[in-house]
């Protein structure tokens, strides 16, 4: 085996690539795997693109904690390195007394979480800030936002390149094996098979990683890592309704959080668009169902009633890598290092679903700490 790394990532989605910029250093060999062709071609480039304030997670839990640090984190890179984004801000509308009370639980849990300017507006003070909006009373988040993810990706890109990492792209692993102190990976790419050995493997392999965990020899069941997929469709929104809302306008959340319930968002473009819808699923299939349309049409309409129905376009769909079952409860995410597997230096990223966008920086700070405990340097 000739080749020898210190830390390999896998999987260049925006966070592989934001770890890769935190742990590169010039003393460390530091290689990023891919399977595609190119970087950010699965999760991260179908989802709705929002720098989320931090509202809905457990008190505690590492969504709240690295939501809000990643949201400060976030606005900072864009402010310095010209990353497009826009602080438009979000309501989550309440459309009776009933929904009106749970946003109060939901803004004492936002501001225990750290984000602090949320504000709560009776239905008047809504009506001013969006006239076209309908509902009793709504929250306003003033630091959620929208960002340019591929830009993002590519300032991650740029800045691990800089700093000595290669990306692999066409590299499938598919094979990891633990010898002595460090682990050999067996990857596949054009030209066959090949292993090479590294010190610090981190998996950031996003709706494959409990299959990278199992190569590793982890029970994912037993570990509770197994992933199911979670399908969430977008509908566009034409015929110049992009005008009549400023914000980000969000429906009260279900109690189980499986999503945020199909939203209105903007793009940097200002395109309006729905979404995303929840369906558990047994396979990836991006394709969107039109006869879905309906079900977005009956959630939306009832705050935003200038939407109607041949507004509606199928637009795209994204998979959430999901620990959550059907029904199940809550789920964190999984960051951790697998010492107590008999797999130290093996760092498992599951279940990196929303906010995991935001989080992002929060997330790549946290792992690029378990690597420098890892190598004691
Ligand atoms: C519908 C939807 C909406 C969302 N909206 C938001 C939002 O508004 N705000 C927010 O903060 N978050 C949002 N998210 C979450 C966010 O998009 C994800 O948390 C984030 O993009 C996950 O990135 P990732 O790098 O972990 O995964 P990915 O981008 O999927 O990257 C994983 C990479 O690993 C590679 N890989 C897998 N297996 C292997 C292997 N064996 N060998 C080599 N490479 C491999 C894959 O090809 C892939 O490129 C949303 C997610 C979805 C699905």
């Amino acid at each position: 085996m000739s080749y020898r790394a210190d830390i390999t990532i896998i999987g260049a989605g925006v966070v592989g690539l934001a770890i890769a910029a935190q742990v590169a250093s010039e003393n460390r060999g530091v290689y990023v795997l891919e399977k595609n062709e190119t970087f950010g071609q699965e999760i991260s480039s179908r989802h709705s693109g929002v720098i989320h304030s931090g509202i809905y997670y457990p008190e505690g839990s590492l969504k709240a904690k690295m939501c809000v640090a990643g949201n400060h984190i976030l606005y900072e890179l864009c402010e310095r390195y010209g990353i497009g984004h826009r602080k438009l801000g979000k309501l989550i509308v309440a459309i009776n007394d009933e929904e009106a009370g749970e946003l109060q639980t939901l803004l004492e849990r936002g501001r225990r979480n750290g984000a602090q300017d949320l504000r709560m507006l009776s239905k008047q003070e809504m009506s001013k800030v969006e006239p076209n909006v309908t509902g009793v009373a709504a929250i306003l988040s003033p630091s959620t936002g929208i960002i340019d993810s591929h830009a993002l990706m590519k300032y991650f890109i740029a800045k691990a390149k800089e700093r000595g990492v290669q990306i692999v792209y066409q590299t499938k692993v598919a094979g990891i094996e633990k010898v002595a102190d460090e682990y050999t990976v067996t990857v596949e790419d054009s030209t066959g098979e090949f292993s090479f050995a590294t010190s610090v493997l981190v998996n950031c392999a996003g709706l494959h990683s409990d299959k990278v965990a199992e190569l590793a020899g982890i029970d994912t069941t037993k570990a509770g890592y197994r992933l199911h997929y979670c399908k969430g469709e977008y509908f566009s929104v034409g015929r110049g309704k992009n005008t009549l809302v400023k914000r980000l306008i969000y429906p009260v959340p279900s109690a189980r959080l499986t999503g945020l319930g199909i939203h209105v968002t903007l793009d940097l473009g200002r395109r309006m668009r729905l979404g995303p819808s929840v369906q558990y699923v047994d396979s990836i299939d991006y394709a969107v169902d039109s006869q879905h349309k309906p079900l977005f049409y009956n959630s939306v309409r009832r705050l935003l009633p200038f939407i109607e129905y041949d507004d509606l376009e199928p637009e795209m769909a994204g998979i959430r890598p999901k620990l959550q079952e059907p029904g199940g409860d809550f789920r964190d995410f999984v960051i951790r290092d697998e010492s107590d597997k008999g797999l130290p230096g093996f760092i498992n990223l599951i279940g990196i679903e929303s906010p995991g966008l935001t989080a992002t920086p929060a997330i790549a700070e946290y792992v690029g700490n378990l690597v420098a405990r890892l190598l004691g340097r």
